[in-house]
């Protein structure tokens, strides 16, 4: 299996229906020990139950820096070591420009951007001491496209500030043996669509599409256990589009 006895931490991964969790199932499927990391109201004990007794998941914030480190050394307490981080979590509002207050503002950069850096910053030491590790940072094509459906333009600064963290460190951390990579999904059927498009408007993206569909989460669960694993061993900095060709 591509993850054999590697443990695996994912942030925001307890949504059933989100991209966390199918990380973090295919991820088990592939010999990871998986670390939930999640709100408590997201109940992440619950989310690593459900993937089996070699799993643990731990309520944690990621924009607040003490609970990001209090998380990684529980990790370290029961597995010793930590070989993934995949920083998925993240919020989203759908406004324009003129609309974002700086309390809005404040909100969607703490998820996406501060709490991708404090959760590297909490578990590069580990990474360092063991002389290997892969992160992977969840951005979005928001980031390349100047806005999505779904998030407003902040979100969108966000996930390209993700971008550009994603490869400052990989940059820093080369040396160490610690890789950094950055996955940019298109529009993704998950909680944040559900119940949101109609089907003439899932018709009209559709039809924008290469591929002529939305993703689904185990299209980014792939990609993310290809940059977890020893197949992605050269690739460091690299932002992978999982987008259905949106782009090109
Ligand atoms: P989701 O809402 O299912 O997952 C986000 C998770 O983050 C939730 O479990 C939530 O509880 C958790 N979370 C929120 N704030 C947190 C905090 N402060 N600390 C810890 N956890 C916190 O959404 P999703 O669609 O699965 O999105 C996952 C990631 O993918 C996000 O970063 C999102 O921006 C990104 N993304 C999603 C899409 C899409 O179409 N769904 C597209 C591009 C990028």
């Amino acid at each position: 299996m591509l993850l054999n006895d590697q443990v695996a931490v994912i942030t925001g991964g307890a949504g059933r229906n989100g991209l966390g969790h199918a990380t973090a199932r295919a991820m088990a499927a592939q010999g990871a020990r998986v670390v939930i990391l999640d709100l408590e109201r997201a109940d992440p004990a619950a989310a690593a139950a459900d993937l089996g007794p070699d799993h643990l998941g731990l309520v944690a914030d990621v924009t607040d820096k003490a609970s990001c480190e209090a998380a990684v050394q529980a990790v370290l307490a029961r597995f010793g070591r930590i070989d993934v981080l995949v920083n998925n979590a993240g919020i989203t509002q759908p406004v324009k420009t003129l609309e974002i207050t700086g309390a809005d503002y404040d909100r969607i950069l703490d998820v996406s951007l501060r709490g991708t850096l404090y959760m590297s910053q909490a578990t590069l030491p580990a990474m360092k001491r063991q002389q290997s590790g892969s992160i992977i940072c969840i951005s979005s094509v928001s980031a390349q496209r100047g806005g999505g459906i779904f998030g407003g333009p902040h979100y969108s600064a966000a996930k390209a500030g993700v971008l550009g963290l994603a490869r400052a460190m990989a940059r820093e951390f080369g040396g160490d043996g610690i890789r950094v990579n950055c996955l940019t999904p298109g529009l993704i059927e998950t909680d944040i669509t559900a119940g949101k498009l109609s089907d003439e408007r899932k018709a009209e993206i559709n039809a924008t599409i290469p591929l002529a569909r939305l993703g689904r989460p185990s299209d980014i669960a792939g990609a993310c256990v290809f940059l977890a694993s020893e197949l992605s061993a050269y690739c460091t900095g690299v932002t992978l589009d999982v987008n259905g060709g949106m782009l090109i």
